[in-house]
Protein backbone atom coordinates (compact mmCIF):
# COMPACT_ATOMS: atom_id res chain seq x y z
CA UNK A 1 0.00 0.00 0.00
CA UNK A 2 1.21 3.43 -1.16
CA UNK A 3 2.01 5.52 2.38
CA UNK A 4 0.01 8.82 1.72
CA UNK A 5 2.04 11.88 2.08
CA UNK A 6 3.15 13.56 5.10
CA UNK A 7 1.98 16.84 5.91
CA UNK A 8 3.27 20.24 7.16
CA UNK A 9 2.46 23.58 9.23
CA UNK A 10 4.13 26.21 9.52
CA UNK A 11 3.95 29.42 12.03
CA UNK A 12 6.17 32.40 10.90
CA UNK A 13 7.21 34.84 13.80
CA UNK A 14 8.77 38.25 13.22
CA UNK A 15 10.06 40.04 9.81
CA UNK A 16 9.39 39.83 5.90
CA UNK A 17 12.72 38.22 6.03
CA UNK A 18 11.30 35.11 8.29
CA UNK A 19 7.80 35.25 6.25
CA UNK A 20 10.41 34.50 2.99
CA UNK A 21 12.69 31.88 4.90
CA UNK A 22 8.88 30.17 5.95
CA UNK A 23 8.06 30.49 2.41
CA UNK A 24 11.09 28.53 1.30
CA UNK A 25 10.87 25.72 3.72
CA UNK A 26 7.27 24.87 2.49
CA UNK A 27 8.60 25.20 -1.20
CA UNK A 28 11.73 22.79 -0.81
CA UNK A 29 9.09 20.45 1.24
CA UNK A 30 6.14 20.29 -1.39
CA UNK A 31 9.07 19.65 -3.78
CA UNK A 32 9.84 16.55 -1.51
CA UNK A 33 6.25 15.25 -1.45
CA UNK A 34 4.80 17.40 1.29
CA UNK A 35 1.54 18.42 1.52
CA UNK A 36 0.93 21.65 3.74
CA UNK A 37 -1.39 21.64 6.62
CA UNK A 38 -3.44 24.48 8.08
CA UNK A 39 -4.38 22.92 11.01
CA UNK A 40 -1.26 22.69 13.53
CA UNK A 41 -3.62 19.58 15.40
CA UNK A 42 -3.98 17.83 11.94
CA UNK A 43 -0.23 18.36 10.62
CA UNK A 44 2.44 15.57 11.02
CA UNK A 45 5.38 17.97 10.66
CA UNK A 46 5.41 20.96 12.61
CA UNK A 47 7.54 23.86 12.67
CA UNK A 48 7.39 27.10 14.44
CA UNK A 49 10.04 29.79 12.48
CA UNK A 50 11.01 32.10 15.51
CA UNK A 51 12.53 35.56 16.00
CA UNK A 52 14.74 36.64 18.52
CA UNK A 53 15.31 40.28 17.72
CA UNK A 54 13.40 41.49 21.21
CA UNK A 55 13.31 39.52 24.28
CA UNK A 56 9.74 39.89 24.27
CA UNK A 57 9.46 38.07 20.76
CA UNK A 58 11.87 34.94 22.29
CA UNK A 59 9.29 34.95 24.72
CA UNK A 60 6.40 34.59 22.68
CA UNK A 61 8.41 31.79 21.06
CA UNK A 62 9.24 29.80 24.52
CA UNK A 63 5.92 30.02 25.95
CA UNK A 64 4.36 28.19 22.55
CA UNK A 65 6.68 25.13 23.78
CA UNK A 66 4.04 24.09 26.34
CA UNK A 67 1.30 23.78 23.60
CA UNK A 68 3.66 22.00 21.58
CA UNK A 69 3.95 19.64 24.28
CA UNK A 70 0.30 18.60 24.69
CA UNK A 71 0.17 18.37 20.60
CA UNK A 72 3.65 15.65 21.32
CA UNK A 73 1.41 13.88 24.02
CA UNK A 74 -1.52 13.60 21.92
CA UNK A 75 0.30 12.36 18.93
CA UNK A 76 3.44 11.10 19.70
CA UNK A 77 4.05 10.24 16.10
CA UNK A 78 4.32 14.29 15.50
CA UNK A 79 7.45 15.90 14.09
CA UNK A 80 7.98 18.87 16.11
CA UNK A 81 10.75 21.47 15.15
CA UNK A 82 11.90 25.23 15.96
CA UNK A 83 13.54 27.29 13.22
CA UNK A 84 14.65 30.81 12.75
CA UNK A 85 16.78 32.92 15.35
CA UNK A 86 15.60 31.14 18.59
CA UNK A 87 17.02 28.02 17.08
CA UNK A 88 19.87 29.48 16.05
CA UNK A 89 20.84 31.82 19.00
CA UNK A 90 19.64 28.41 21.68
CA UNK A 91 20.72 25.66 19.45
CA UNK A 92 21.50 22.87 21.98
CA UNK A 93 20.33 24.44 25.04
CA UNK A 94 16.37 24.33 23.08
CA UNK A 95 17.14 21.15 22.91
CA UNK A 96 17.99 19.96 26.28
CA UNK A 97 15.12 22.07 27.42
CA UNK A 98 12.14 20.98 25.34
CA UNK A 99 12.64 17.20 24.89
CA UNK A 100 9.64 17.00 22.88
CA UNK A 101 11.35 18.89 20.35
CA UNK A 102 12.53 17.11 17.74
CA UNK A 103 14.49 19.77 15.19
CA UNK A 104 16.21 22.85 16.36
CA UNK A 105 17.52 24.87 13.30
CA UNK A 106 18.48 28.01 12.05
CA UNK A 107 18.52 30.02 9.08
CA UNK A 108 21.57 29.08 7.31
CA UNK A 109 20.12 25.12 7.61
CA UNK A 110 17.02 26.22 5.60
CA UNK A 111 18.06 24.29 2.43
CA UNK A 112 18.56 21.33 4.73
CA UNK A 113 14.96 21.23 5.98
CA UNK A 114 13.84 17.93 4.14
CA UNK A 115 17.03 16.14 5.13
CA UNK A 116 16.49 17.22 8.54
CA UNK A 117 12.64 16.65 8.65
CA UNK A 118 13.64 13.01 6.72
CA UNK A 119 16.03 11.57 9.68
CA UNK A 120 13.69 11.97 12.21
CA UNK A 121 11.01 10.41 10.30
CA UNK A 122 13.04 7.26 8.91
CA UNK A 123 15.54 7.40 11.72
CA UNK A 124 13.57 8.70 14.79
CA UNK A 125 16.76 10.73 15.40
CA UNK A 126 16.72 14.36 17.01
CA UNK A 127 18.43 16.70 15.12
CA UNK A 128 20.23 20.32 15.41
CA UNK A 129 21.22 22.13 12.71
CA UNK A 130 23.00 25.42 13.62
CA UNK A 131 26.37 25.53 11.36
CA UNK A 132 26.76 29.13 9.26
CA UNK A 133 27.37 28.51 5.75
CA UNK A 134 30.76 29.62 5.07
CA UNK A 135 30.44 30.14 1.35
CA UNK A 136 30.08 33.90 1.02
CA UNK A 137 28.77 33.63 -2.87
CA UNK A 138 26.73 30.57 -2.28
CA UNK A 139 23.58 30.91 -3.74
CA UNK A 140 20.28 29.56 -2.35
CA UNK A 141 19.21 26.09 -3.57
CA UNK A 142 16.45 25.70 -6.28
CA UNK A 143 13.09 25.40 -6.48
CA UNK A 144 12.78 26.85 -2.76
CA UNK A 145 10.83 29.56 -3.67
CA UNK A 146 6.96 29.40 -4.05
CA UNK A 147 6.23 31.84 -6.76
CA UNK A 148 2.79 32.88 -6.33
CA UNK A 149 0.27 35.21 -7.79
CA UNK A 150 0.37 38.37 -5.41
CA UNK A 151 0.38 42.39 -6.77
CA UNK A 152 3.28 42.52 -3.47
CA UNK A 153 5.68 39.94 -3.42
CA UNK A 154 9.14 40.46 -1.41
CA UNK A 155 12.09 38.83 -2.12
CA UNK A 156 15.12 37.92 0.22
CA UNK A 157 18.52 38.98 -1.67
CA UNK A 158 21.14 39.08 0.58
CA UNK A 159 21.15 37.61 4.54
CA UNK A 160 23.27 38.39 7.29
CA UNK A 161 25.12 41.44 8.46
CA UNK A 162 28.83 42.52 8.79
CA UNK A 163 28.28 45.81 11.15
CA UNK A 164 27.72 44.67 14.81
CA UNK A 165 25.44 47.16 16.51
CA UNK A 166 26.04 46.73 19.66
CA UNK A 167 22.51 45.83 20.64
CA UNK A 168 21.85 43.74 17.78
CA UNK A 169 21.58 40.04 17.57
CA UNK A 170 21.34 39.67 14.00
CA UNK A 171 24.94 39.02 13.26
CA UNK A 172 24.53 36.43 15.33
CA UNK A 173 21.64 34.09 14.21
CA UNK A 174 21.94 35.34 10.75
CA UNK A 175 26.06 35.22 10.26
CA UNK A 176 27.91 37.78 8.05
CA UNK A 177 26.34 39.06 4.51
CA UNK A 178 25.74 36.82 1.56
CA UNK A 179 24.17 38.04 -1.95
CA UNK A 180 22.64 36.28 -4.30
CA UNK A 181 23.60 36.95 -7.73
CA UNK A 182 21.47 39.96 -9.82
CA UNK A 183 20.86 37.24 -12.51
CA UNK A 184 19.19 35.13 -9.99
CA UNK A 185 17.15 37.38 -8.45
CA UNK A 186 16.49 39.08 -12.20
CA UNK A 187 14.97 35.12 -12.59
CA UNK A 188 12.60 35.06 -9.82
CA UNK A 189 11.66 39.07 -10.43
CA UNK A 190 10.31 37.66 -13.98
CA UNK A 191 8.99 34.49 -12.66
CA UNK A 192 6.77 36.81 -9.88
CA UNK A 193 5.86 39.18 -12.78
CA UNK A 194 4.39 36.38 -14.90
CA UNK A 195 2.17 35.32 -11.80
CA UNK A 196 0.69 39.14 -11.86
CA UNK A 197 2.81 40.67 -9.59
CA UNK A 198 3.06 44.81 -10.03
CA UNK A 199 5.61 45.45 -6.85
CA UNK A 200 8.54 43.97 -5.95
CA UNK A 201 10.50 44.77 -2.34
CA UNK A 202 14.21 43.63 -1.70
CA UNK A 203 15.15 42.42 1.18
CA UNK A 204 18.63 42.50 3.20
CA UNK A 205 19.35 43.33 6.76
CA UNK A 206 22.10 45.56 5.34
CA UNK A 207 20.55 45.92 1.90
CA UNK A 208 22.74 48.85 0.77
CA UNK A 209 25.53 46.77 0.99
CA UNK A 210 23.87 44.24 -1.38
CA UNK A 211 27.12 42.55 -3.58
CA UNK A 212 29.72 43.39 -1.13
CA UNK A 213 33.31 41.39 -2.16
CA UNK A 214 31.38 40.86 -6.10
CA UNK A 215 31.58 43.15 -8.92
CA UNK A 216 27.54 43.68 -8.34
CA UNK A 217 25.69 46.05 -6.34
CA UNK A 218 22.53 47.20 -5.42
CA UNK A 219 22.36 50.46 -8.00
CA UNK A 220 22.98 47.96 -10.95
CA UNK A 221 20.28 45.19 -9.77
CA UNK A 222 17.87 48.66 -9.25
CA UNK A 223 18.52 49.74 -13.15
CA UNK A 224 17.79 45.51 -13.91
CA UNK A 225 14.57 45.34 -12.18
CA UNK A 226 13.93 48.73 -14.37
CA UNK A 227 13.65 47.33 -17.36
CA UNK A 228 11.27 44.18 -16.27
CA UNK A 229 8.86 44.48 -18.49
CA UNK A 230 5.47 44.36 -16.11
CA UNK A 231 7.02 45.42 -12.97
CA UNK A 232 5.64 48.97 -12.19
CA UNK A 233 7.04 49.15 -8.05
CA UNK A 234 10.59 48.65 -7.06
CA UNK A 235 11.16 49.12 -3.48
CA UNK A 236 14.11 47.59 -0.77
CA UNK A 237 14.55 47.37 3.05
CA UNK A 238 16.38 47.83 5.50
CA UNK A 239 19.29 50.51 4.45
CA UNK A 240 21.76 51.56 6.90
CA UNK A 241 22.60 55.29 7.13
CA UNK A 242 26.48 55.10 6.43
CA UNK A 243 25.95 52.52 3.97
CA UNK A 244 23.36 54.78 1.70
CA UNK A 245 25.66 56.04 -1.31
CA UNK A 246 25.21 59.22 -3.17
CA UNK A 247 24.39 56.71 -6.27
CA UNK A 248 21.66 54.88 -4.43
CA UNK A 249 20.47 57.97 -3.18
CA UNK A 250 20.74 59.70 -6.77
CA UNK A 251 18.41 56.81 -8.81
CA UNK A 252 15.41 58.17 -6.20
CA UNK A 253 15.30 60.82 -8.89
CA UNK A 254 16.29 58.62 -12.21
CA UNK A 255 14.66 55.25 -11.79
CA UNK A 256 11.16 55.97 -12.73
CA UNK A 257 10.08 52.40 -11.09
CA UNK A 258 11.98 52.69 -7.89
CA UNK A 259 8.76 54.45 -5.45
CA UNK A 260 9.38 57.39 -3.37
CA UNK A 261 9.49 55.85 0.23
CA UNK A 262 12.58 54.66 1.91
CA UNK A 263 13.08 53.12 5.27
CA UNK A 264 16.50 54.96 6.75
CA UNK A 265 16.45 53.79 10.60
CA UNK A 266 18.08 56.52 12.49
CA UNK A 267 18.17 54.39 16.34
CA UNK A 268 19.04 57.49 18.38
CA UNK A 269 19.40 61.73 17.91
CA UNK A 270 21.89 62.02 20.56
CA UNK A 271 25.79 61.26 18.77
CA UNK A 272 27.10 59.76 22.08
CA UNK A 273 24.48 57.22 22.11
CA UNK A 274 24.64 56.61 18.74
CA UNK A 275 28.50 56.00 19.51
CA UNK A 276 27.53 53.72 21.73
CA UNK A 277 25.28 51.69 19.66
CA UNK A 278 28.01 51.54 16.99
CA UNK A 279 25.90 52.70 14.43
CA UNK A 280 29.12 54.62 12.67
CA UNK A 281 27.26 58.02 11.60
CA UNK A 282 26.30 61.10 13.85
CA UNK A 283 23.50 63.20 14.08
CA UNK A 284 24.47 65.68 11.41
CA UNK A 285 25.20 62.64 8.77
CA UNK A 286 22.04 61.20 9.04
CA UNK A 287 20.53 64.46 8.56
CA UNK A 288 22.70 65.10 5.24
CA UNK A 289 21.43 61.67 4.15
CA UNK A 290 18.22 63.14 4.29
CA UNK A 291 18.78 66.21 2.59
CA UNK A 292 20.15 64.51 -0.47
CA UNK A 293 17.07 62.19 -0.55
CA UNK A 294 14.79 65.19 -0.83
CA UNK A 295 17.43 66.97 -3.32
CA UNK A 296 16.43 64.50 -5.60
CA UNK A 297 13.20 63.30 -4.76
CA UNK A 298 11.33 66.51 -2.64
CA UNK A 299 8.83 64.72 -2.36
CA UNK A 300 9.86 60.95 -0.89
CA UNK A 301 8.48 59.24 2.57
CA UNK A 302 10.85 58.55 4.94
CA UNK A 303 10.38 56.11 7.61
CA UNK A 304 12.96 55.41 10.29
CA UNK A 305 13.31 52.88 13.27
CA UNK A 306 14.05 54.47 16.79
CA UNK A 307 15.12 52.63 20.19
CA UNK A 308 14.37 54.50 23.24
CA UNK A 309 16.02 53.78 26.49
CA UNK A 310 19.66 52.31 25.32
CA UNK A 311 22.06 51.94 28.68
CA UNK A 312 23.31 55.71 29.32
CA UNK A 313 20.62 57.50 27.43
CA UNK A 314 19.56 60.78 29.58
CA UNK A 315 16.89 63.12 29.10
CA UNK A 316 18.93 65.41 26.99
CA UNK A 317 20.22 62.50 25.07
CA UNK A 318 16.36 61.60 24.50
CA UNK A 319 15.25 65.55 23.60
CA UNK A 320 18.17 65.09 20.36
CA UNK A 321 15.96 61.95 19.45
CA UNK A 322 12.54 64.10 19.63
CA UNK A 323 14.03 66.97 17.36
CA UNK A 324 15.22 64.41 14.65
CA UNK A 325 11.63 62.89 14.68
CA UNK A 326 10.04 66.76 14.83
CA UNK A 327 12.95 67.97 11.60
CA UNK A 328 12.39 65.28 9.83
CA UNK A 329 9.17 64.67 9.75
CA UNK A 330 8.17 61.15 9.00
CA UNK A 331 6.04 59.44 7.23
CA UNK A 332 6.44 56.23 9.56
CA UNK A 333 8.66 55.35 12.58
CA UNK A 334 8.92 52.07 14.08
CA UNK A 335 9.72 53.09 17.98
CA UNK A 336 10.98 50.81 20.56
CA UNK A 337 11.75 50.18 23.98
CA UNK A 338 15.59 48.99 24.53
CA UNK A 339 15.55 45.24 25.05
CA UNK A 340 18.96 43.54 26.22
CA UNK A 341 19.92 40.53 24.23
CA UNK A 342 22.06 38.20 25.48
CA UNK A 343 25.63 37.87 23.52
CA UNK A 344 25.44 41.24 22.21
CA UNK A 345 27.79 43.61 23.46
CA UNK A 346 25.35 45.88 24.77
CA UNK A 347 24.19 42.98 27.13
CA UNK A 348 27.04 44.14 29.46
CA UNK A 349 26.75 47.49 29.84
CA UNK A 350 25.05 48.17 32.69
CA UNK A 351 23.10 51.31 33.07
CA UNK A 352 20.42 50.35 32.53
CA UNK A 353 17.43 53.18 32.03
CA UNK A 354 14.71 52.47 34.46
CA UNK A 355 11.57 50.15 33.17
CA UNK A 356 9.06 53.60 34.28
CA UNK A 357 11.53 56.11 32.11
CA UNK A 358 11.52 53.87 28.94
CA UNK A 359 7.89 53.79 29.31
CA UNK A 360 7.54 57.34 29.40
CA UNK A 361 9.62 58.26 26.45
CA UNK A 362 8.20 55.92 24.52
CA UNK A 363 4.98 57.25 24.81
CA UNK A 364 6.28 60.82 23.70
CA UNK A 365 8.12 59.32 21.36
CA UNK A 366 4.58 58.04 20.01
CA UNK A 367 2.70 60.72 20.50
CA UNK A 368 5.00 62.88 18.19
CA UNK A 369 5.30 60.67 15.75
CA UNK A 370 1.46 60.39 15.50
CA UNK A 371 0.55 63.98 15.93
CA UNK A 372 3.04 64.17 12.64
CA UNK A 373 1.24 61.41 10.94
CA UNK A 374 -2.18 62.73 11.61
CA UNK A 375 -0.73 66.09 10.26
CA UNK A 376 0.92 64.98 6.82
CA UNK A 377 -2.43 62.13 5.76
CA UNK A 378 -4.87 65.06 6.54
CA UNK A 379 -3.55 67.19 3.80
CA UNK A 380 -3.97 64.38 1.79
CA UNK A 381 -7.92 64.92 2.00
CA UNK A 382 -9.37 66.02 -1.51
CA UNK A 383 -6.04 64.49 -3.39
CA UNK A 384 -5.79 62.17 -5.35
CA UNK A 385 -3.04 58.82 -5.59
CA UNK A 386 -2.22 55.82 -6.88
CA UNK A 387 -2.93 52.86 -5.17
CA UNK A 388 -1.95 49.19 -6.07
CA UNK A 389 -4.67 47.30 -4.83
CA UNK A 390 -3.63 44.02 -3.00
CA UNK A 391 -6.46 42.60 -1.04
CA UNK A 392 -9.81 42.90 0.69
CA UNK A 393 -9.34 43.86 4.89
CA UNK A 394 -11.78 41.23 6.07
CA UNK A 395 -12.11 43.39 9.20
CA UNK A 396 -12.70 46.52 7.82
CA UNK A 397 -14.55 45.06 5.04
CA UNK A 398 -13.27 47.35 2.03
CA UNK A 399 -9.90 46.67 -0.74
CA UNK A 400 -6.85 47.93 0.63
CA UNK A 401 -3.11 48.53 -1.37
CA UNK A 402 -0.55 51.15 -1.14
CA UNK A 403 0.50 54.49 -2.78
CA UNK A 404 3.88 55.00 -4.23
CA UNK A 405 4.78 56.54 -0.96
CA UNK A 406 3.75 53.47 1.41
CA UNK A 407 1.11 54.56 2.60
CA UNK A 408 -1.92 52.23 3.22
CA UNK A 409 -4.67 53.31 1.84
CA UNK A 410 -8.47 51.83 2.02
CA UNK A 411 -10.61 51.80 -0.96
CA UNK A 412 -14.68 52.40 -0.12
CA UNK A 413 -15.77 51.39 -4.09
CA UNK A 414 -12.61 49.32 -5.39
CA UNK A 415 -13.85 45.72 -6.19
CA UNK A 416 -12.27 42.54 -6.83
CA UNK A 417 -11.46 43.75 -10.18
CA UNK A 418 -9.00 45.85 -8.90
CA UNK A 419 -7.05 43.82 -7.15
CA UNK A 420 -3.37 43.81 -8.36
CA UNK A 421 -4.43 47.17 -10.65
CA UNK A 422 -3.15 50.27 -9.84
CA UNK A 423 -5.72 52.67 -9.97
CA UNK A 424 -6.59 56.78 -9.01
CA UNK A 425 -8.13 57.01 -5.69
CA UNK A 426 -9.17 60.57 -4.30
CA UNK A 427 -8.88 60.94 -0.53
CA UNK A 428 -11.80 61.62 1.85
CA UNK A 429 -10.62 60.40 5.39
CA UNK A 430 -7.43 60.13 6.82
CA UNK A 431 -5.81 58.86 10.69
CA UNK A 432 -2.51 58.77 11.52
CA UNK A 433 -2.15 55.01 10.44
CA UNK A 434 -3.94 54.98 6.63
CA UNK A 435 -5.95 57.29 4.33
CA UNK A 436 -9.43 55.99 3.05
CA UNK A 437 -10.94 57.09 -0.07
CA UNK A 438 -12.68 56.33 -3.40
CA UNK A 439 -11.50 54.93 -6.49
CA UNK A 440 -12.33 57.96 -9.21
CA UNK A 441 -11.13 56.79 -12.50
CA UNK A 442 -9.84 53.79 -15.01
CA UNK A 443 -6.46 51.79 -14.31
CA UNK A 444 -4.04 54.28 -16.13
CA UNK A 445 -0.02 53.84 -15.97
CA UNK A 446 2.28 55.73 -13.55
CA UNK A 447 3.37 58.39 -16.08
CA UNK A 448 -0.39 58.93 -17.38
CA UNK A 449 -1.75 59.62 -13.97
CA UNK A 450 1.32 62.50 -13.43
CA UNK A 451 1.07 63.90 -16.77
CA UNK A 452 -2.67 64.44 -15.46
CA UNK A 453 -2.13 65.75 -12.01
CA UNK A 454 1.70 66.61 -11.35
CA UNK A 455 1.00 67.89 -8.04
CA UNK A 456 -1.49 65.95 -6.61
CA UNK A 457 0.75 63.16 -5.00
CA UNK A 458 1.92 63.38 -1.45
S1 LIG B 1 23.11 47.13 10.67
FE1 LIG B 1 21.09 46.40 11.30
S2 LIG B 1 21.16 44.16 11.17
FE2 LIG B 1 23.29 44.91 11.13
S3 LIG B 1 23.97 44.82 13.27
FE3 LIG B 1 23.18 46.91 12.91
S4 LIG B 1 21.00 46.85 13.48
FE4 LIG B 1 21.70 44.71 13.27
Amino acid sequence: MQESPKSIYIKTFGCQMNVYDSDRMSGLLAHQGYALEKDIRKADVVLINTCSIRDKSEHKVLSLLGELKALKKTNPGKVLGITGCVGQRMGRTLLQKAPHLDIVMGPDAIDRVGNLVGTVLKKGERVLDVQFDADRKRTYSQPSIVYRAKPVEFLTIMKGCDHFCTYCIVPFTRGREKSRPIAEVIHDVKKFVAQGTKEITFLGQNINTYGKGTPENLSQLVEEADRVEGLERIRYITSHPRDLGEDLIAQFGSISKLCPSLHLPFQAGSDSVLKAMSRLYTRDEYLYKIERLRHYCPDISLSTDVIVGFPGETDKDFEETLKVLSQVEFGGAYLFKYSPRPGTRAFAYGEEVPEPVKEQRLLQAQRLVHEILDRQNKQMIGKTTQVLVEALDKKAKNYTGRNPHGKLVHVFNAGEACVGKTIVVEITEATGSNLRGYYVDAPRTQRQIQALSPSSFL
